[in-house]
This record gives structure tokens, sequence and C-alpha cells, in this order.
């Protein structure tokens, strides 16, 4: 299994300070070195192959993908370059033609794992920005219409009497390997599976963090949650964007500290113990792996790594 995270690397400079002075973002959008990622209706332009690559639209194309966006953000810069995300949803594909040629949109999803990491670090930044701009045309408050400030960092409340700001939203979720140790060198961890998922797939167990709560009371809590178990010694690990539409994917190890599995079928269809050597001839014993890109992959290679004396 892979053990990298995907859709971290970015390496382009959000420019933060910058952003907020619009005389300087229409400059960096006019000129020569304006880069346009475009999206559309939640997918990513890519040329397709064994090593999908990000396609950034630049000069008379990316200047009319701009004009016919409904939204756009300034993603960051590098140098004398800019990229900017641009919602093009609302246009039909075939009206797309002219500015994209023979590139597809495709959910990044089914190839950022193939991409290189700082292109699928853009896009699931582009993505998840502008499904934020899609989601958010109106004000949560009042109900009024938004509008797009901050080089499409903010969006603003345009009814002068509330005026509210609302800034691009991620909704933090905690996913977690739970071990055991078996006192013996051994161990298991606790893998489980949802019933949408396709046939044989068992991954870590996961959930979102409520208002009011620690990443490590939500940890514990989901655990309890679907499986009965109770966990200590809850450890963070890293984190992974996951514009999915809106996470922020949380890492943590937690050690059992009860062993019997009671598995709360309103949340999980099935949850189980599997030691390293059962997850090692997992796929010929018929089961699969989370879905590659995931951290749940990278938790679980993780431990492996480890090996059976590690801890
Ligand atoms: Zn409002």
């Amino acid at each position: 299994m892979p053990n990298r995270i995907y859709y971290t690397g970015g390496t382009l400079d959000r420019a933060a300070i910058q952003r907020n002075d619009a005389a300087w973002v229409k400059r960096r959008r006019a000129g020569d070195g304006a880069f346009v990622v475009p999206v559309w209706r939640d997918k990513s332009l890519v040329v397709a192959g064994d090593n999908p690559e990000a396609v950034l639209v630049s000069g008379a194309e990316g200047r009319a993908l701009v004009d016919m966006a409904s939204d756009s953000a300034l993603l960051g810069i590098d140098g004398e370059m800019s990229y900017f995300a641009v919602d093009v949803s609302a246009c039909d594909h075939a009206a797309l033609t002219p500015q994209i040629g023979e590139a597809d949109f495709v959910d990044l999803r089914e190839i950022g794992p193939l991409m290189e990491a700082s292109q699928g670090a853009m896009l699931a930044y582009a993505r998840g920005i502008i499904h934020w701009h899609r989601n958010h045309r109106f004000c949560g408050r009042c109900g009024g219409p938004t509008q797009s400030s901050q080089a499409g960092h903010q969006r603003t409340c345009a009814d002068a009497a509330c005026g509210r700001e609302h800034y691009p939203r991620t909704d933090p979720a905690v996913i977690m390997l739970v071990t055991r140790d078996d006192g013996n060198g051994g161990g298991a961890c606790l893998l489980g599976r949802q019933p949408t998922w396709p046939p044989g797939r068992y991954s870590t167990l996961a959930g979102f963090v409520e208002p009011g709560e620690t990443l490590e009371a939500a940890v514990a809590r989901e655990v309890l949650e679907e499986t009965a178990v109770r966990v200590s010694d809850v450890r963070y690990l890293s984190s992974q964007p996951w514009p999915f539409p809106a996470s922020l994917m949380l890492g943590f190890r937690a050690r059992a500290e009860t062993n019997e599995i009671t598995v709360n079928e309103d949340e999980i269809e099935d949850a189980r113990w599997f030691t390293r050597d059962e997850l090692r001839r997992f796929e010929e014993d018929g089961y699969h792996f989370p879905r590659r890109g995931s951290i749940a992959s990278w938790l679980i290679a993780r431990w492996l790594e480890e090996g059976d004396d590690g801890e």
C-alpha cells in the first residue's frame, strides 16, 4: 500500500495579505502570469492517463473562462505566476470546448493519487473553495444574497442592515486506527465497514467533531458509538485536506481498553479485529482496503510497517 498522504504538498504562496488589495488582485488576474484552474460541477480539469496532469488555462482562453465564471478565488502565487480557481458550473460542457480542448472534467478522488503531489493539492484546494462559493450564495443569518470579496476568500451579506461576513468552511472529522496489544508481541486493529461500500471493503472508523468537543473526545465517542469499544491514549498523527466536499481529516491512533465489539447498525454494518498477518493477506482473503488516496490507507499502512514488534 502506498504510504503517503495525498492532497498535501501544495507549494503555492496563498498571498493572504496581498489578496485583500483588490487592485493588486486585478493586476494579477490580467497579467501574463495568470493561470486559471476551472472547476465544473465539483469536477477538476485534467489530461487523463497513467499520470494525469492538471490543466491550467492561460492567455485569452484563461481570460474567457474568468468572464464565463460565476465565482473565482485566488488560490495563490508562485513568483510572477498567479493561480485562480473559477466556477464554470453554469456553462454547458460544450460551451467550454474552445477553452479546454481535449481535457476532461473528472472527480478528483478517482485520479488524485496518480497525480504529482503539488498538482493534486492545488486541485483539491480549488475544488474545496469553489464548492464553498456554490453553497454559500445566501446569508445563513438573514437569508439575503452574499457577494464574494477578498479575492474569493470571503463572502459578505449584501443586505446592508446585516452585512455579515462569511468565510470558507472546513468541517473537522476525526479518523482513527484503534489498536490493541495482545501481549505476545502481536496485536490487532479495529476496522469497520459501511453498507454503502463495495463488498469486502473495511476501513478505519471516522466521524465528525461536534460543537463543544475536543478532538480526543470525538475519537473516543465515535469508537464507542460505533463499536462499544473503549479507548485511551488517543494520539494525533497527521491531517489531510478532504474537500469531498468540505472536510479536514484528522488522523489519530488510539489504544483499545476493551476488546468486545458490539456493532451499532445505525452507523456501520460490521466491525472486526484484524491482525497484521490478516491484513497482509487481506486481498487474497476477499477483503479490500479503503479507497486509495484516503488517510485511512496511510494509517493502516503505517501500522503494518511498524511490524508486530513496533508496539
Ligand atoms: Zn445577512
